[in-house]
């Protein structure tokens, strides 16, 4: 059966009668209809129109290495063939992740050795969160056990993700959080700086919310802080410079460790292989998926710091946990093949050299000065444009997220497909994009920006 044989629109109604999609309002999708995307090659998406459509946002954060790639369809299909699954359940192991593993370990900071795999981010966060608290049980200390995590952080969609994730709509829904899981405020300094206060300043405050934090709890309870390097979800939050390198302090200062999730940071996206390596974070533990496989396989890995390893190595006793697809065979071909391409045509240094500070300088000079932006920012190929409705007091449209669902609107019919957080834009495309796809991306966007200006002021 191929899809060839159905039309759009009775693709559409059958999407209606039996696909339920994930973040999203179904009466709301009933009236409008799914989007189909049918194909994609390199930056590009096309949809069963054959409009074609310039990706920003890399899938979802995750087609690193760009669409097309035949070596990743033929790594799946050698292994697939050769073995297409066993587990790594009761000693056994299969070749791909014994290799993959060593791999990541080669590329992670030194002090990173181990890897335990899933098949999502969420996952790998479920992961972390049980086996901090099982290192802690380890060391003797089973009743530091609470997690420190942020407002409108994203860390995944299981209960565990959304119990570290600090999205209040999401945890409306939930029913009951993990216990122990307590939030603090983001390093978001657009919103959340005082008048007149610094970049500086305002990252050694949000900073301390965590210092303050552990000392309500008490520091003999408190096993983590968890963060993402950057926000992503939450809207591409870039802290200042001064706010991890203050982060660290704290945790060292508590023994509280440190758990980065670089779900999206991961695998080149900062112009290094994790967000740790630019910013100079020395984490116990990095949360991976997306980038690791580009997408074309689900993958997630938890690389584990040598500190809690060695306490499992040492201390023994079975970590009860794990998945049926933990260290897929095939999954994990696909990921040393990924982690190829990446090397082989340099995509992290072209990241960090060239196009990471053209895209910065291109949003800069040529989105910031529009009238409804009022900010852009980026690091690496990562960034978001505020909209707003007045530059001066940034004052934003009435009615939250509508302003910028009209420039996402706008843009896709443009050819551009990019993401509205609230009111926030954001980019975060494949990394093989060159100043040439980052001029056509900015033009699209500024375009989308005035059509959407002239409805918003209406
Ligand atoms: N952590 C972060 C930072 C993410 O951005 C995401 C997904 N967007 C996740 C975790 C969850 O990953 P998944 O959707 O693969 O479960």
């Amino acid at each position: 059966m191929t899809y060839q044989n159905f039309s759009l629109n009775q693709l559409q109604d059958i999407d209606a009668a039996h696909h339920l999609h994930p973040f999203t309002d179904h009466k709301d999708l009933r009236g409008a209809g799914s989007r189909m995307i049918t194909r994609a090659d390199g930056p590009f998406i096309y949809d069963s129109e054959g409009k074609q459509i310039l990706d920003g946002m890399a899938g979802l954060w995750c087609v690193n290495v760009g669409y097309g790639r035949h070596e990743l369809a033929e790594a799946a299909y050698e292994q697939m063939k050769e073995l297409p699954y066993y587990n790594s359940f009761f000693r056994c192991t299969t070749p791909t992740p014994v290799l993959l593993s060593k791999k990541l370990a080669e590329v992670a900071p030194a002090h990173i050795n181990q890897v335990f795999y899933g098949s999502s981010g969420s996952e790998a966060n479920d992961t972390a969160l049980r086996l901090v608290r099982h290192y802690w049980a380890l060391e003797g200390k089973p009743e530091k056990n609470i997690i420190i995590s942020r407002h409108n952080a994203y860390h995944g969609s299981t209960v565990a993700g959304t119990s570290l994730g600090g999205m209040s709509a999401m945890q409306s829904q939930l029913g009951g959080a993990v216990p122990n899981i307590v939030h603090v405020m983001m390093p978001y300094a657009f919103e959340l700086a005082e008048p007149g206060e610094s970049d500086h300043d305002f990252g050694i405050r949000a900073a301390k919310a965590i210092e303050d934090a552990i000392l309500e709890a008490g520091p003999e309870n408190v096993a983590a802080f968890i963060g993402e390097p950057i926000m992503g979800a939450g809207g591409v939050k870039i802290p200042p410079a001064s706010y991890w390198p203050e982060v660290q302090r704290i945790c060292r200062k508590y023994d509280v460790l440190l758990m980065l999730d670089e779900v999206i940071t991961g695998y080149g996206r900062t112009g290094a292989w994790f967000a740790a390596q630019s910013m100079g974070i020395e984490p116990d533990t990095i949360t991976t998926a997306k980038a690791l496989t580009s997408g074309y396989q689900p993958l997630s890995a938890l690389l584990v710091g040598d500190r809690i390893a060695s306490a499992l190595v040492e201390k023994g006793g079975e970590f009860f946990h794990g998945y049926t697809y933990s260290g897929h065979p095939v999954a994990c071909a696909v990921a040393l093949a990924n982690l190829e391409i990446i090397e082989k045509e340099g995509l992290i240094e072209r990241v960090r050299d060239e196009t990471g500070p053209y895209f910065n300088k291109a949003l800069k000079e040529r989105i910031e000065g529009h009238p409804i932006v009022g900010e852009v920012r980026s690091f690496g190929l990562m960034g978001a444009i505020e909209i707003v409705k007045d530059k001066e007091s940034r004052a934003r449209f009435p009615d939250e997220g509508t302003a910028a669902v009209a420039v996402r609107d706008h843009a896709i019919a443009n050819g551009m497909m990019l993401r509205a957080t609230g009111d926030t834009m954001i980019l975060s495309p494949p990394l093989i994009w060159t100043r040439e796809t980052i001029d056509l991306a900015i033009e699209r966007i500024a375009k989308a920006l005035d059509l959407a200006e002239r409805d918003l002021r209406k």
